[in-house]
């Protein structure tokens, strides 16, 4: 899935999915595809180059069995989207909360 769709205040949602090659990786046979992995937010740096540094994983059985150590974001509404906790980018630590579809600065 690569839809993405815009946050405003410069940040653009894109969904990403988990669907392992079985061949390579057949610890993964008994689990299904999941189609709402989590979210990839890009946005700027405060000079305007794009970072990409800010993602969330959807909780959900499957990350919880493959890696119950992962932070995970609780999708509150799809559509609109609505996470919690906040995001807290790792490159350029741009915060905030996705509410209502819409990027709401921390
Ligand atoms: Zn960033």
């Amino acid at each position: 899935m690569s839809e993405s769709f815009d946050l405003g205040h410069g940040h653009t949602a894109s969904f990403t999915s988990w669907a392992p090659d079985r061949e390579l990786n057949p610890q993964y046979a008994d689990l299904p595809d999941v189609n709402l992995w989590g979210v990839v937010i890009d946005h700027p740096w405060p000079d305007g180059s794009p970072c990409i540094g800010s993602a969330a994983t959807f909780d959900g059985p499957v990350v919880r069995q493959i890696d119950p150590t992962r932070p995970v974001w609780t999708v509150e509404s799809l559509d609109p989207l609505t996470l919690s906790p906040s995001l807290l980018c790792r490159g350029c630590g741009d915060h905030g909360f996705i509410r209502g579809g819409r990027w709401v600065p921390a």
